[in-house]
């Protein structure tokens, strides 16, 4: 079958499209046929090497497709459903092995595509709006990146929680996305100081929480977007880390909190996973939660996906296709 793999960290150059044995399923193991694969900022970081793996290494967290066959023991799904699953790496692939404990079913009136494309940034904003800090009516929430993959669902789903969502994006094009999912404001921060905008928009008072996804370019005046005992959900870092942090800086600027969450503690056992994407899946059945797929590209331009997620270039989702 064919695949992407890294055999040596570096930039999209390091994803090779090549021709490896098909898995075979062990015990508790599936083998499913790639449909769609979904491309995330974590997949970036597993090819530069800053969650480093042992090289050569396969790419991809998230995929939907369907049961190819079951490896021993396996009963909660069979040979042609339609399944999906995220945070077991391989999805870059015609095939991948995936333990059945991952797998959701996709229910009918979803497609593959929108299932690949949902299932992690969906179960990320669902967590982080509904987990991390539970948002209620008439709380006010900053999201970075508000037009991005995950950003455009994390909007809509703060919206959905009755909370005052503050978006920020890089371009005009992106906020109109932004707006359009439900965002009440969009600051264009590469053009005004976010800090100065959302202090004037909030009268003073600040935000609940920030969802930052941004981290090095943002972070710090992150922190003084927030009200006294706010809480920063640092969640990401697409302009890079953020460098080492005194403590005491959250004392200075009014107790606040800060966490550093990820999905897979969020998905900690099968009934969170299939509460927490069976309520995405549903919302996105029903309309309530609406995914824009930026692009589907082949397989084989693995490398241009991650040129266009790394240059800022996509609004929404970006998916792979094995067979097109
Ligand atoms: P996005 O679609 O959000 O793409 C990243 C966006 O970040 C860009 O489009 C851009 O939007 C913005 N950005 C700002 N500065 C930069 C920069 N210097 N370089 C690149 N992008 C920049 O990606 P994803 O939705 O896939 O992921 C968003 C973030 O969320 C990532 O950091 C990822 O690691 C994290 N994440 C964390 C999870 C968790 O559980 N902790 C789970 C899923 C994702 P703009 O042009 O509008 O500024």
């Amino acid at each position: 079958m064919k695949a992407i793999r890294v055999h040596q960290c570096g930039g999209p150059e390091a994803l090779v499209y090549e021709e490896v044995a098909l898995p075979e399923p062990g015990p508790g193991e599936v083998l499913v046929k790639v449909e769609a694969a979904g491309v995330n900022y974590i997949d970036t970081y597993h090819r530069t090497g800053l969650y480093p793996l042992p090289a050569p290494f396969s790419l991809g967290m998230e995929g939907a497709g369907v049961v190819a066959q079951n490896g021993s023991g396996v009963t909660l799904v069979k040979p042609g459903d339609r399944v999906a699953w995220c945070m077991a790496r391989g999805a870059y692939a015609e095939y991948a092995v995936v333990p059945a404990e991952k797998l959701v079913p996709i229910p009918a009136n979803v497609t593959t595509q929108v299932a690949a494309a949902l299932i992690l940034q969906g179960m990320t904003a669902h967590y982080l709006a509904i987990s991390t800090f539970p948002l209620k009516p008439g709380d006010r929430a900053l999201v970075h990146a508000a037009a991005g993959g995950v950003g455009l669902l994390l909007v809509q789903v703060a919206k959905r929680c009755g909370a005052t969502v503050y978006g920020t994006v890089g371009t005009e094009a992106k906020a109109e996305l932004a707006r359009a999912a439900g965002a009440d404001e969009v600051i264009l921060y590469e053009e005004v100081d976010f800090e100065t905008e959302v202090k004037r928009l909030t009268e003073g008072r600040g935000v609940d929480v920030v969802y930052d996804s941004v981290g090095a370019t943002t972070f710090d005046k992150s922190l003084n977007c927030l009200r006294p005992r706010g809480l920063m959900a640092l969640f990401g870092q697409s302009s890079g880390p953020v460098p080492p942090f005194n403590l005491q800086v959250l004392n200075q600027k009014g107790s606040l909190f800060v966490t550093r969450p990820t999905l897979g503690h969020y998905m900690r056992d099968r009934r969170e996973l299939i509460s927490r994407a069976g309520d995405v899946f549903i919302w996105a059945a029903g309309g309530e939660l609406s995914v824009r797929i930026d692009r589907a590209l082949p397989l084989s331009e693995a490398a241009e996906a991650h040129r266009l997620l790394e240059g800022r270039q996509t609004a929404g989702k970006l998916i792979l296709l094995p067979d097109a």
